[in-house]
């Protein structure tokens, strides 16, 4: 296997006096946050959470219909989870991954695929039209091999990718190391399209404006504490008051549901970060990377790496932790983890030797077990749900806004026809089960990539159920 797991001196040097918060959102000139909930309070639509799901609902839901009264509450506030804490890689990729759509809906995948594409032109065109100001860059995806192995998958990848019609680029060592200069790059693929980058913090924020300039009602700081169906209506329980609502869309992703049913489904699933400080000239010099790429390495266990507006690295993935107690804000930070990244990334760019990371963080990940989104209703259909986005949600959330606001407005569309929609994936056991299925399989995913990708017998049979874990 290409990368040593044990941090020599120089990583852990490199980290002393790294920041344990996230970078996108370590900033002073965050919006103040909405008041919270403070008596009761009616709404045509409430939409629980403010991340990217939440938001993109509020904002579809609004847009469709001005005069639908939309009440938007978050537990913390807006960005908080997953949305401000993520790599900032907007794919097309409604599936994760366009081999995880084949093998899981071959009929699908071009209408998948299609409707992926428009997804993610509408972010583009979303962020101009509100003057969203989030370091979009259209700079595409170049997924990179470090061992010999990974070269032929990659040449599978793109043959596969190209009988779909996906403008994809097999680029050899040399032209690999033209856009990234790492000497440990074998070859590459290099999307164009089918992915942009942002800052993801500043995203959600420019997202929460345009909810506000709508006229969606935001309050944040305001935990919905429990659901109960009213007949009309379903009420929400707040610390300060009851909302009131025809309707309901929960956009709760990893953190503890309010509807039992989505437990079996999801489990969270920890992934870290670390960035870098600002890279001199002559740094960069030594690396290239002038295109701004998002890059991701192409083991089982892989990395994702981007730059960022003011010149640093940010470098995450690999490790994917499910921690027996599910979620919770102890998970945040994992310094045996920060060590492990940080040795990897000097194997990666060697030239950077010296070079200092500022800040580290984590977040959860609501994994499910087909790695995509699934959808739901509940209570006679006035709430719907959306989760299971896995680590791939942040276009795709946009998607599961616009299909969760079908099913809770009881419409038949393209999107709720799709056998995605329709299907939930295959449940997680119980625990302890759950647990030790998910040690198992960590166990197996790591020994096939220290083996060249070879799957043992357990994965294996997981991938004949369809039963899976990943971030
Ligand atoms: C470290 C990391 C890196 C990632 N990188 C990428 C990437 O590069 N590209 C990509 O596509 N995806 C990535 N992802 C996944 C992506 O961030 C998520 O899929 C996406 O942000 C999910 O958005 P969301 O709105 O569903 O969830 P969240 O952003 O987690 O929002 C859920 C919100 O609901 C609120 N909430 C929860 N319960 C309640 C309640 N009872 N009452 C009120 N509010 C509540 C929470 O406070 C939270 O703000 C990454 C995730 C992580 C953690």
């Amino acid at each position: 296997m290409f990368y040593r797991d044990t941090p020599g001196p120089d990583a852990l040097a490199a980290l002393s006096g790294v920041r344990h918060a996230c970078l996108w959102l370590d900033r002073s000139d965050r919006p103040a946050a909405a008041a919270p909930v403070t008596g009761d309070e009616s709404a045509d639509l409430l939409v629980v959470g403010g991340g990217f799901t939440g938001l993109w609902t509020a904002l579809l839901a609004k847009r469709a219909d001005p005069s639908r009264d939309v009440v938007l509450v978050e537990g913390g506030r807006v960005a908080d989870g997953a949305s401000g804490r993520n790599g900032g890689f907007v794919a097309a990729s409604l599936t994760h991954g366009l081999l995880n759509g084949i093998g899981r809906w071959p009929d699908d995948t071009d209408t998948l695929l299609r409707l992926g594409r428009e997804n993610l032109a509408a972010i583009v065109d979303t962020v101009a039209e509100y003057g969203i100001a989030c370091d979009l860059v259209r700079s595409g995806e170049l997924d990179i091999a470090v061992e010999p192995y990974q070269v032929e998958g990659l040449r599978t990848f793109a043959q596969l990718a190209a009988g779909h019609g996906e403008q994809v680029e097999l680029l050899d060592a040399d032209q690999a190391r033209a856009r990234l200069g790492s000497p440990a790059v074998l070859g590459a693929v290099y999307d164009p399209d089918g992915v942009v980058l942002v800052d993801p913090a500043r995203l959600a924020e420019g997202l929460r404006a345009a909810c506000l300039v709508e006229g969606v009602r935001v309050h944040e700081r305001t935990p919905v504490r429990d659901l109960s169906d009213a007949g009309d209506h379903v009420e929400a329980r707040c610390d300060g008051g009851v909302v009131r609502a025809e309707r309901v869309a929960l956009a709760t992703n990893a953190y503890p549901p309010l509807l039992d049913r989505i437990r079996h489904f999801v489990v969270p699933v920890y992934d870290y970060v670390i960035a870098t400080e600002p890279l001199t000239d002559a740094q960069w010099s030594a690396i290239g990377w002038a295109g701004r790429e998002g890059v991701g390495d192409t083991a089982n266990q892989f990395h994702y790496t981007r730059t960022t507006a003011d010149g640093r690295i940010v470098w995450g993935g690999y490790d994917a932790v499910h921690y027996r107690d599910g979620f919770s804000p102890r998970h945040d930070h994992r310094d045996e983890t920060y060590g492990r990244l940080a040795e990897h990334f000097f194997q990666l760019f060697p030239q950077l030797a010296g070079l200092r990371f500022t800040h580290a963080w984590g977040g959860a990940i609501d994994t499910c077990s087909r790695f995509t989104a699934f959808w739901g209703t509940a209570m006679g259909g006035k709430v719907g749900y959306v989760a299971g986005f896995t680590g791939l949600g942040v276009g795709a959330s946009r998607f599961g806004a616009a299909t969760m606001l079908d099913l809770v407005d009881g419409r038949s569309t393209e999107r709720t026809r799709l056998e995605m929609v329709r299907t939930k994936p295959i449940p997680f056991p119980p625990e302890p089960l759950r647990g030790l299925g998910i040690s198992w399989t960590t166990a197996a995913i790591r020994q096939a990539d220290a083996n060249e990708g070879r799957r043992n017998l357990w994965l294996r049979t997981l991938d004949r159920i369809g039963l899976g874990f990943d971030s």
